[in-house]
C-alpha cells in the first residue's frame, strides 16, 4: 500500500476504522454520561447517522476528523501524493456531511458539531471547558454549534 497519508492521518483513519469507541469520541461520552445527559449511539434512522443523539432535548453530536470532513485548520492537509483524488473524496464527504446537516435540521434536530482537533492534539480544549460547552449546547436552544480546536492559543497554531 501507498504511504500517501501523514503519520497523524493514518492514525486518525485507524482510530476511524476502528469504530465508535475511538478515544476522542469516548472523552465526549463519558463526559456527557457524567453530567447527567443520556444518549443513544448511531442512530441509523436519523440522516449521517449522528455519533450521539439525546431524544428528548432534540439534539445531536457529531464528532468529526478534520482529515476526513475537510476541516479548514492546521490538522487537514492534502497528501502529496495523489492530492485530486483526495480532494475529490473529501468533498464527496463534505456534500454528504452538508445534506445530512440539511435534513436533520428540517426534522427539528440540533446539531453541535465537534471537530476533532478540539478534542486531541496541540489546540485541544480543556476537557471540562469541552464538555461543559457541549452539555449547555444540549441543554439550551440554540440551533446549531461547530467546536473546533483552540489554534489561536496553541503553541503550533
Ligand atoms: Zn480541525
Amino acid at each position: 500500500m501507498t504511504d500517501v497519508l501523514t503519520p497523524e492521518q493514518r492514525r486518525l483513519n485507524m482510530s476511524r476504522i476502528r469504530g465508535r469507541d475511538t478515544t476522542p469520541e469516548m472523552l465526549i461520552r463519558r463526559g456527557l454520561h457524567a453530567r447527567g445527559l443520556r444518549y443513544k449511539l448511531q442512530d441509523r434512522s436519523l440522516p449521517g447517522r449522528p455519533d450521539l443523539v439525546f431524544s428528548t432535548p432534540r439534539a445531536v453530536i457529531l464528532v468529526h476528523g478534520c482529515f476526513w470532513h475537510g476541516h479548514e485548520c492546521p490538522r487537514f492537509r492534502l497528501p502529496a501524493t495523489r492530492p485530486e483524488f483526495w480532494a475529490e473524496k473529501i468533498l464527496a464527504t463534505k456534500t454528504r456531511d452538508q445534506r445530512s446537516h440539511e435534513a436533520l435540521r428540517a426534522m427539528g434536530w440540533r446539531i453541535l458539531t465537534v471537530w476533532e482537533c478540539s478534542l486531541d492534539g496541540p489546540a485541544r480544549w480543556p476537557a471540562d471547558l469541552l464538555l461543559d460547552t457541549c452539555a449547555g449546547f444540549i441543554r439550551g436552544n440554540e440551533c446549531t454549534l461547530q467546536i473546533s480546536g483552540r489554534w489561536d492559543q496553541s503553541v503550533e497554531g
